[in-house]
């Protein structure tokens, strides 16, 4: 039986087993598909507070690990729990065939990349539409080409300027006209003569299937409603993101985009359950905030186990 299992590896999740190891719970953290998170699939973080020079996001990921597994966290690498039930505790959760039994869970899973929702994007995915730029933006296939991003925030801002290193010319299709990103990220993206904005503009379709590679996308101008053609060998999603809950449907509280209800801070409607991190949070979504939230989990986490043993 473990005293809290915590279920993802991103900020919130190692700061959550950081916390409860120097607690002496021996939390156990399974890291998901993804060891790290999001944040191993972008470059340079230069908005995490003690580090003056930005710091790559792995490597900012792997120091919270050695951090959180120095005071004893136990990990489990690679692991996807396929199903929980919180109905009663002591809590269960599956490791496919493997069940582990908790006192306590910190939900900690943090979101996926959103998607375009066309059907050619599905078909065409590692063939030239990506989700990560810095995973994939210096392929062979891209060098020296022209690529798409899509996207206003501060994610296609700068995967547009990251790509800028390998593509001759990188149009930015924005739904709007004006960008969501940080003033900061915008100015740098604009100012890039490499990088040509497309406004007012969605994604309608990405060719060309029958070569099984991309060849270009189709746009529609939403202002005008006219449809266009846009040749590229790329095309990076940088869209936004979706909370990664669905496992916990109908058992943990969500609103009605899947994030995770918390109340009372980070405890969910099941006692002795907490949520932390971007599976949360669809306000701040920062890897600080995401820390933050993580040792609130850890501190709730722990003071819920004391109240049970009385
Ligand atoms: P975001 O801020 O939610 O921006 C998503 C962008 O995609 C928006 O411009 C949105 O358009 C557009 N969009 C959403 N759905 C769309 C659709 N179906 N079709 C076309 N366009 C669509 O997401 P993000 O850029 O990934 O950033 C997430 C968080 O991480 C933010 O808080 C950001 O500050 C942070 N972040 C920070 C850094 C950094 O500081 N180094 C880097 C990356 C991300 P609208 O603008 O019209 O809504």
């Amino acid at each position: 039986m473990e005293n809290v299992v915590i279920i993802g590896s991103g900020c919130a999740g190692w700061t959550a087993a950081l916390y409860t190891a120097r607690a002496n719970l021996k939390p156990l953290l399974l890291t998901g598909e993804q060891p790290g998170g999001l944040l191993t699939t972008t470059s340079i973080v230069e908005n995490y507070p003690g580090f003056p020079e930005g710091i790559d996001g792995t490597d900012l990921m792997m120091r919270m690990q050695k951090q959180a597994e120095r005071f004893g966290t136990q990990t489990r690498y690679g692991v996807t729990v396929t199903k929980v039930d919180f109905s009663r505790p002591p809590f269960q959760l599956w490791l496919d065939e493997e069940i582990i039994k908790t006192r306590s869970v910190i939900i900690a899973t943090g979101a996926s990349h959103r998607r375009l929702g066309i059907e050619n994007e599905e078909l065409l995915g590692r063939k030239g539409v990506t989700y990560c730029a810095t995973c994939d933006g210096a392929l062979p296939m891209f060098r020296n080409k022209e690529l798409v991003v899509v996207g206003g925030g501060d994610s296609a801002c700068e995967e547009a300027t990251y790509l800028t290193h390998f593509a001759s010319k990188v149009y930015l299709v924005h739904r709007r006209d004006q960008l969501r990103a940080s003033k900061i990220m915008a100015e740098r993206a604009l100012s890039n003569s490499k990088i040509q904005p497309v406004w007012d503009s969605v994604v309608t379709d990405v060719y060309d299937v029958s070569k099984d590679m991309v060849t270009g996308v189709q746009l529609k101008n939403l202002k005008t409603g006219a449809a266009s053609d846009l040749s590229c060998a790329g095309v990076f999603v940088a869209i936004g993101h979706e909370p990664s809950t669905g496992l916990f449907r109908g058992q943990i509280d969500m609103d009605d985009q899947g994030y995770i209800v918390c109340r009372k801070g980070t405890s969910t409607n099941v006692l002795g359950v907490f949520a932390a991190g971007d599976c949360v949070d669809r306000v701040y979504r920062q890897a600080i905030t995401a820390a933050g939230t993580g040792c609130a989990a850890a501190i709730d986490a722990e003071r819920y186990l004391a109240s049970q043993r009385g």
